[in-house]
């Protein structure tokens, strides 16, 4: 979280801004004939943290998921931390530096909690299994599960299991996590504790691009909304002008649905 809102101008004459860590220029997805992305230009500075929202199918899961190449984009350019991601080239230096949770946890069934942290920082950046198990035992401690390492995944509680899908994203080291609706599979009483996490990460630092109708989550920690409509960014905004002034017809009807 930073403290300056959407202003690209240094607004201080001490130190210069730091440069975007993420910067997506006239991105364009096609699914077939179906134009999913149609034009979007974004960018995040370091720290920043940045919540998408927008109606079911306006292209919010696809746009995430070309920043870390899940679904290649076909037009634009998309940048991350220098690294222009051109088809099959830089994939896995971009996905080194990109974290990803998913609405589903997606962790893997057969593994144990600290096994699922351990897996790509041993076999992908090579740390030996101790480093690996020391430092997935502190990540589980941080977001509040430690005790739960050597379950297996159905053992746990689905805000459990996201807080692992979580702490496995971090211990790659990850400079920019995304989140795509991290809790929108989980009952009322969990969605606070990954929350809280979230916000914990937020404090800390993290640049974050969260997929979100959380508002409470919006409102304290975001330095951003972007409203998806229709594949497009249709406002970029802070969150405060975002909830109480909304410009766009279609933000407005959002909001009149979700509020
Ligand atoms: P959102 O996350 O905002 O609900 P998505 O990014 O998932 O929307 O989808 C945007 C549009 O692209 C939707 O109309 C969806 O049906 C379509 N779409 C997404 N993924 C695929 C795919 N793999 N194949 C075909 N169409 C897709
Ligand atoms: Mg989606």
């Amino acid at each position: 979280m930073t403290q300056l809102s959407t202003s690209t101008q240094p607004t201080s004459t001490s130190a210069p801004a730091a440069g975007p860590i993420i910067v997506a220029q006239d991105v364009q997805k096609h699914f077939g004939n179906f134009h999913a992305l149609r034009g979007v230009s974004m960018s995040v500075r370091p720290g920043e943290v940045v919540v998408i929202i927008g109606p079911s199918g306006s292209g919010k899961s696809t746009f995430i998921r070309t920043i870390n190449a899940l679904d290649p984009h076909d037009g634009g350019s998309i940048t991350v931390d220098g690294i222009p991601l051109q088809g099959a080239r830089n994939l896995d230096a971009i996905r080194r530096e990109v974290g990803m949770v998913f609405q589903s946890f997606n962790l893997f069934p057969h593994l144990t909690v600290l096994e699922n942290i351990t897996l790509a920082p041993i076999r992908v950046r090579k740390t030996s299994k101790a480093e690996a198990e020391k430092r997935g035992l502190e990540l589980l401690r941080r977001v509040g599960i430690e005790e739960q390492a050597h379950k297996y995944p159905a053992q746990l509680s689905g805000g459990q299991q996201q807080r692992v899908a979580i702490a496995r994203a971090l211990a790659m080291d990850p400079k920019v996590m995304l989140f795509d609706e991290p809790t929108s599979a989980l009952d009322p009483e969990m969605i606070k504790e990954v929350l809280d996490v979230m916000k914990d990460l937020a404090r800390g630092g993290m640049t974050m691009l969260v997929v979100t109708h959380e508002m409470g989550f919006a409102r304290e920690v975001a330095d951003r909304i972007l409203f998806f409509d229709a594949g497009q960014i249709v406002e970029d905004t802070t969150p405060e002008a975002f909830y109480t002034n909304p410009q766009h017809e279609r933000a407005k009807a959002f909001l009149g649905k979700i509020l």
